[in-house]
């Protein structure tokens, strides 16, 4: 019996080390992880300091594209007619993976790397949505992946697209509709969460515009008989949809906000905008949603003797799942491992926590685990414009926790997190993660050829059609 015990001991330790050092490939990764975290580190930091919003991505792109030309890709800036997009690739033949690079802001979410509400002096933006860190892991990929190409000699092409405006600007989208992806093989991305999961997930279809209303203006006590008021049209109209709300199919959203109510209550405004968001899970469903929303919208001009006109800004498909190339990500996360916080990352989600609520509080620590893979796929209650390119190739994503668990993306605690380590060490591992993913797709040709059998056989009489029509991207949505 105490034989059997100090055998099982002895055994144990051995058995570990076995298996760290099993995968000559998940050693490679985690060691030029290390070799490039300074860089990747710098391209968060830099990003969320500047927080830029979309389409104005400036010194952000400009330093994504620095890092990967002096690292030997060739570059090309201001794709799709977008002046912040950008496609950087590395290699010369064998099968094109692509990583997708955000870098967008989220307007009026200033917020310093702290665990109280305090805005960050000077910055009237933030990293709500994570997207510093999403540009900082997708380079420190491609990094690693070309060291692997070069090193191998495995016939490969590593290709980076800076997609920005992600945030309603639907910058994916064009690129896509440029055909930028047409001869890539796999697209993978990933993006800040709460949590560890490389489940295969889909999201709601999205199309969004700015309704604008043309009034009469006169002044409102000594006149009120010759103006006719924009802003009625727009209260009519929210009316009407909040009334239509109850005869939606299950699974709809729909919001709004008011971007111009008028400029003082003694004028009758003589303009009013109001910026509306639709989704569903299904794109035809968006589209029949959309024909009666434009129809109360002639309906509220026709009632308040104003008119109407409007301009769609974005519009994005569900995500196309592809669960073979989703499992290959997760079982490259569970080689990386979850995320160990130290002491005073401790002491800052365990401070945070409570601004979030008890759940919150109860789940700090789960950052430690990977969410156990499924084959069902859930429907994500959001918008990617991903979704368009997931359209065009086999594409698979995954989440890290860069939050401390229980945090929800746009939020004040998200860009906080975002600002601290506890932010790094989500991109780390999402970084790892991709890299590790991709070289065993490389090393695995039958695989990549696998995840094209099956998005063929998801999208098969799908006709799709971006859902923002012909128009060019929405350069200035932001202004
Ligand atoms: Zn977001
Ligand atoms: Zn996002």
């Amino acid at each position: 019996m105490k034989a059997g015990i100090t055998l099982l001991l002895l055994v144990i330790p051995l058995f570990t080390i076995a298996k760290e050092h099993a995968d000559p490939d998940t050693a490679f990764v985690r060691n030029k992880m290390a070799s490039y975290q300074s860089e990747a580190d710098t391209i968060a930091d830099s990003l969320w300091q500047w927080a830029e919003l979309g389409y104005k991505e400036t010194r952000s792109t400009a330093l994504m594209q620095d890092v990967l030309s002096n690292h030997g890709f060739t570059v090309t800036p201001g794709v799709a007619g977008i002046p912040t997009a950008f496609e950087a690739s590395f290699g010369n033949e064998g099968p094109v993976i692509a990583l997708l690079a955000e870098m967008d802001a989220l307007p009026g979410l200033s917020q310093q790397p702290s665990a109280t509400k305090q805005k960050q002096p000077g910055m009237e933006n933030g990293h709500a949505c994570g997207h510093h860190l999403f540009a900082g892991g997708a380079i420190g990929a491609a990094l690693i992946i070309k060291d692997y190409l070069e090193q191998s000699g495995l016939p490969g092409q590593i290709r980076v697209y800076g997609t920005p405006a992600e945030e309603g600007g639907s910058g994916k989208v064009y690129m896509a509709r440029e055909g930028l992806f047409d001869d890539v093989d796999i697209a993978l991305h990933w993006h800040p969460g709460d949590r560890n999961s490389a489940r295969a997930s889909s999201s709601l279809a999205n199309k969004s515009a700015k309704f604008r209303f043309y009034g009469v203006a006169a002044h409102a006590a000594a006149a009120p008989e010759r103006g006719r008021s924009a802003l009625d049209a727009v209260e009519a109209m929210n009316m009407m949809v909040n009334l239509m709300r109850e005869h939606v199919p299950d699974g709809t959203r729909i919001h709004y906000v008011i971007t111009n109510g008028g400029a003082a209550p003694n004028i009758v405004p003589d303009f009013a905008e109001v910026y509306y968001y639709v989704r569903s899970p299904e794109p035809d469903v968006v589209l029949s949603l959309w024909d009666r929303l434009t129809t109360i919208a002639d309906a509220a001009a026709m009632g308040t003797e104003t008119r109407v006109d409007y301009e769609v800004l974005g519009g994005t498909w569900n995500l196309l799942p592809n669960l073979t190339l989703a499992a290959q990500m997760d079982s490259s996360m569970h080689a990386i491992g979850g995320i160990e916080y130290s002491s005073s990352e401790q002491t800052f989600a365990k401070d945070i926590a409570p601004t979030l609520g008890n759940k919150a509080t109860q789940m700090v620590g789960t950052q430690k685990d990977i969410e156990p893979f499924s084959e069902v796929i859930p429907v994500w209650s959001a918008s990617t414009d991903v979704g368009d390119v997931s359209w065009q190739v086999p594409t698979a994503g995954i989440r890290t926790a860069t939050w401390v668990p229980g945090t929800p993306p746009h939020s004040w605690q998200a860009v906080a997190a975002g600002g601290t380590t506890i932010g790094k060490k989500g991109m780390t591992l999402a970084a790892s993660t991709l890299a590790l993913t991709a070289i065993k797709l490389y090393q695995q040709p039958e695989k990549i050829k696998k995840a094209n059998a099956e998005f063929n056989q998801r999208r098969a009489g799908i006709d799709y059609q971006p859902l923002v029509g012909e128009r060019q991207p929405a350069l200035n949505y932001r202004d």
